[in-house]
């Protein structure tokens, strides 16, 4: 552990604006980056959204869920593969060790505002809902100041995990889709993706240049690594749909993501956005389309934003998620007995 040199603590706080926790390229700056002044953005009534009471009276909660419940078929299949590797885990657990952890923590506390009960109540609320309604402990949340909307989760197995949104995100987002989005942070811990994703999130977020990591990581490996990611990410697209029981909040996530605004949101369409998806499909079915879309995809850490509004929208529609509200719905009518 000596032996792996850390950076220092102010990293983290000029990182590059490159994405991870919600999507796209992992070592880009360019992409999805949003002008800071769409953070002064204001309502047709001249003021900031005001956030009304987040009680989610009616949802359906998964009392006894289990990770394995809503895992992806991929994520499953490529978890086994990256256990199978001999020493990556080991390797994993030094570099992201307890003095990394400390780092983070203070980096945190030092930086970010850590909401509460009495500090942004309403966020607070949403993440206790959702972590309610995933049956899960509700990790801590801070918010960071940042024109790139984002947010992601650093977890180091065993150890308090946190979760991080940007302000624009909080810009960006109505409160049902955030909701969705600190739930699909919290599928990452639900799902015990811990250790890679923080690695991942570590290399991704450009900060931390641990030297000799090039060394360490083996072209192949990282390419593992990131496939491992993708599939990751539609696991946990699935736990923001568990939270927020529509397939348009989550399609419409990603598809801020993928290019809307404060401004725009109000003629932003999900359907359109579905429609759009579908249609990628089919302009990459024939051998050309399929070789450039291999090409786009390899190199990023989530799968296109219009990749992921097709697989939530078919896992919406299909048996499996039917059967999980089914039962739980029927756990939660026994327990109210
Ligand atoms: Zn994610």
């Amino acid at each position: 552990m000596a032996s792996i040199p850390l950076p220092p603590p102010v990293a983290l706080s000029t990182h590059k604006p490159s994405l991870h926790g919600l999507g796209f390229k992992r070592s880009s700056s360019s992409g999805a980056r949003l002008a800071s002044s769409l953070l002064v953005l204001k309502t047709e009534n001249g003021r900031r959204r005001v956030r009304s009471s987040v009680c989610r009276a009616s949802a359906v909660v998964f009392r006894d869920l289990d990770a394995d419940d809503f895992r992806h078929p991929l994520d499953k299949q490529n978890t086994l593969i990256l256990r199978a590797i001999p020493g990556l885990n080991d390797l994993g657990k030094a570099l992201l060790g307890s003095v990394t952890e400390q780092i983070m923590l203070l980096e945190n506390i030092g930086t970010l505002v850590l909401v509460s009960k009495n500090q942004l109540p309403d966020l607070h609320q949403l993440m206790v809902e959702a972590a309610q309604i995933l049956n899960l402990e509700p990790p801590d949340l801070y918010v960071r100041q940042s024109p790139v909307p984002n947010a992601y989760t650093l977890a180091i197995s065993g150890k308090k995990p946190f979760v991080v949104v940007h302000t624009s995100l909080v810009e960006l987002l109505t409160q049902k889709e955030l909701q969705a989005v600190l739930a699909h942070e919290l599928g990452h811990l639900k799902c015990d993706h811990g250790v890679w994703l923080t690695f991942a999130n570590i290399l991704t977020l450009g900060a931390y240049s641990v030297p000799g990591l090039g060394g360490f990581i083996a072209q192949s490996l990282e390419d593992q690594l990131f496939r491992w990611l993708r599939a990751a990410e539609f696991t946990c697209d699935r736990a923001a749909l568990l939270v927020a029981q529509d397939s348009k909040v989550v399609i419409s996530v990603l598809m801020k993501l993928a290019g809307g605004s404060p401004s725009l949101a109000d003629q932003l369409n999900a359907d359109a956005f579905l429609e759009q998806a579908r249609s990628y499909d089919k302009a990459s079915s024939n051998p050309v389309g399929w070789y450039i879309r291999n090409a786009q995809t390899r190199q990023l850490s989530h799968p296109l934003p219009v990749l992921r509004a097709r697989e939530i929208d078919d896992w919406s529609r299909s048996q499996e998620y039917k059967d999980l509200l089914r039962r739980a719905g029927q756990i939660n009518n026994v327990q109210r007995v």
